[in-house]
């Protein structure tokens, strides 16, 4: 059993040696008499760039730092091995949280498991689109920002996990929607293979506020933020009045000890934009509300979705590390089992 360790705390940007790979060749079994537990197989990890912020020793209570010399862990999907838990049996695909292990784990807290049952669509579609980022995209945009047709949408890291789902989310609804992200790739497919209205790539803009302002002579009504920094000071100078914006993520500041500070904050107050945090986890009541709008709209192609797959858990810390520099085209997962 392989588990990709933490050997300790990360400053700046993230290295391949902030982590290793541990062997284990214990057997793992549940034990006698311990009731409410289940032990799986993971098939494969998500990455996610909220694991680097766990990767600090912030004191933000709204962090649990990850332990040192400890696996570390985020959402897979899995195949339940054996269970004392009454809502799952050996067999059961599940998706949720647990340690980024190859074989077995246990899991403690089965309230954070989610019970696959449409197996009718290829299992790692729970840890992309029918899983937490397709959760983000859709409590973010319809929870958080309620949008209205005709808006005008913009969406940064647009071509990523979230951001993907988030632009084509905005189209069905009718609205005007932009995307940025890092390479003229991305900028392609956000336009001809997620239906973005247009696109840009931000790495080529010196003037981000003169860039949005050509994109959006007549203001932004949404922002779905997920990057943060000179991104958003230059949104808000571009927003409308009585704007929103959904703050899902900041990744530019993740791997930065102090923040950036924002420009233009005093837009929201004259132009009384609403700006609004959310984290998927509140929304999870909501989970079989969102299967439900997001499983026909799967099937009959209306929507569209990329993951960009690592093979082995030998290659997941290169495969996180990988999304801080953009090398990732959609939902960035390790495979680490066959299905
Ligand atoms: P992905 O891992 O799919 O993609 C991340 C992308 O971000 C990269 O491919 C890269 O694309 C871009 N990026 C990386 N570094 C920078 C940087 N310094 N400046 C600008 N862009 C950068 O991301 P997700 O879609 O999974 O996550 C998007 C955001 O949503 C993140 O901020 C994440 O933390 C947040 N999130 C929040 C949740 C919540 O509950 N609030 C839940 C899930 C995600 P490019 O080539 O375009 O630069």
């Amino acid at each position: 059993n392989k588990r990709v360790i933490l050997r300790d705390y990360v400053t700046g940007f993230p290295k391949e040696s902030d982590m290793h790979i541990s062997f284990s060749t214990m057997i793992l079994k549940i034990p006698e008499n311990h009731k409410g537990v289940v032990l799986v197989k993971n098939l494969y990890l998500s990455c996610d760039p909220y694991m680097r912020l766990r990767m600090r020793n912030d004191q933000d209570p709204e962090f649990t730092p990850f332990t040192p010399g400890s696996p570390i862990t985020r959402f897979r999907v899995a195949q339940v091995l054996d269970s004392t838990h009454l809502g799952f049996k050996e067999g059961d695909f599940v998706w949720g949280t647990t340690r980024w292990e190859e074989e077995d784990s246990f899991i403690a807290r089965p309230e954070r498991l989610f019970k696959i049952r449409h197996t009718d669509f290829p299992l790692s579609y729970y840890a992309r689109i029918l899983g937490m980022p397709g959760m983000t995209a859709c409590a973010g945009f319809y929870e958080v920002r309620s949008p209205k047709r005709g808006e005008y949408v913009f969406v940064s890291a647009a071509s990523g996990a979230v951001g993907q789902l988030v632009g084509q989310l905005a189209k069905l609804e009718g609205c005007y929607v932009v995307g940025s992200a890092g390479s003229s790739e991305k900028v392609q497919l956000l336009k001809e293979r997620f239906g973005f209205d247009d696109a840009f790539n931000y790495k080529d803009e010196h003037d981000l506020e003169a860039t949005l302002k050509r994109y959006f002579p007549e203001g932004i009504d949404i922002y779905f933020e997920n990057v943060g920094g000179k991104m958003l000071g230059a949104v808000l100078i571009n927003m409308r009045v009585h704007g929103r914006v959904a703050v899902c993520g900041m990744i530019s500041q993740y791997n930065l000890d102090q923040p950036q500070g924002t420009k233009n904050l005093m837009c929201l107050d004259y132009r009384r934009i609403r700006m609004e945090g959310f984290v998927v986890f509140d929304f999870c009541h909501l989970y079989s509300e969102f299967l439900h709008k997001m499983l026909p709209l799967i099937r009959d192609e209306r929507i569209t979705y990329m993951e960009d797959i690592a093979e082995g858990l030998v290659n997941a810390p290169a495969a996180l590390i990988g999304i801080f520099s953009g090398n990732n085209i959609g939902k960035k997962i390790v495979r680490v089992a066959p299905e």
